[in-house]
């Protein structure tokens, strides 16, 4: 089955005719600018593209679809997706604005490490809302992980984070998920928040990875959010949800290109097990078809 990211669809019609003609490269660029590849990179892939299709005198779209498949793979290979996790404790700080699907994720991604054998501790490091920390016990639970709560609505953030790496420590758990406010309203103040808390973890160990959560169905929005965060909080990789109800899967190339950070994990569906580490070839064969 098709995922809605997909370009098979729109790609179809092209890909169904004889010979390459100036209809073909409109279609392509219809298609590009549609799932969200941004008008750049849309431009750059046709240019490429148009360049070796002359280079090597083809008239097959067959061809052209291997090319196409090629210069995607290529492009999104660039950036290593790999999780640098061999710290023990290994400390992953998660960011991102409310609403992007960060508690789920932070949930998702402990199921990821505990079914590999790997302990895992929560952070309940936005200590703003209560109901938000219950919400991270739940999924912190589903996922196979403890979690450390703020003692009191309201404890300074940082001190969560401490607490939590502390705990670890002692315990001897392999990977601590730091969860960090996503309150937009006060973005300074957020980012100064956010800040505290790295200065603070950074002082008691290494910070493994900073992951910056962006809701794929958000597109150039997204792209405008991930720039503070990448400013104010040293971001090392992205995670991409809601890759499953978007018809945007272009926005996958266009955040990595144009923030210059690795996607790490990508997110496609509402269950624990919705969580999938980033395969450029398996991500554009599905794209492509
Ligand atoms: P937070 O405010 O960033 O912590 O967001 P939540 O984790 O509470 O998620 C917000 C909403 O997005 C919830 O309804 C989640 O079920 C949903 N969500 C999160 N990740 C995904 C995903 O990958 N796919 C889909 N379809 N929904 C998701």
């Amino acid at each position: 089955m098709a995922t809605p990211w997909s370009l098979s669809g729109a790609l179809k019609g092209m890909f169904s005719r004889k010979t390459i003609d100036d209809e073909t490269w409109d279609d392509l660029e219809d298609a590009l600018i549609t799932a969200d590849f941004g008008s750049d990179i849309t431009d750059s892939i046709v240019a490429e593209l148009r360049e070796n299709v002359r280079k090597y005198s083809t008239t097959d779209p067959e061809d052209l679809r291997r090319m196409l498949r090629e210069t995607l793979e290529e492009r999104l290979a660039r950036l290593d997706p790999t999780l640098t996790l061999s710290a023990r404790p290994a400390v992953v700080l998660v960011v991102g604005v409310n609403g992007v699907g960060k508690t789920t994720t932070i949930g998702k991604f402990a199921k990821f490490l505990t079914t590999r054998g790997r302990t895992v501790i929560v952070g309940a490091a936005d200590t703003f809302r209560a109901a938000a920390v219950e919400q991270l016990a739940t999924w912190a639970e589903r996922g196979g992980a403890s979690i450390q709560k703020p003692q009191q609505q309201g404890q300074d953030p940082a001190s969560v984070a401490f607490q939590t790496i502390e705990r670890a420590q002692r315990e001897g758990v392999d990977i601590v998920l730091i969860d960090t406010a996503g309150r937009l309203q006060t973005k300074s103040g957020l980012m100064d928040e956010l800040a505290k808390v790295k200065r603070v973890v950074e002082k008691q160990t290494e910070i493994a990875e900073v992951l910056l959560v962006l809701d794929a169905t958000t597109g150039q929005n997204g792209l405008a959010q991930a720039e503070a965060f990448i400013e104010h909080a040293g971001v090392t990789g992205l995670v991409l949800t809601k890759l499953d109800g978007s018809a945007k899967g272009g926005f996958v190339l266009s955040v990595q290109e144009k923030t210059g950070i690795p996607i790490k994990l990508v997110g496609q569906g509402e269950g624990i097990n919705d969580l999938t580490g980033f395969t450029p070839h398996v991500f554009v064969q599905n794209l492509i078809g």
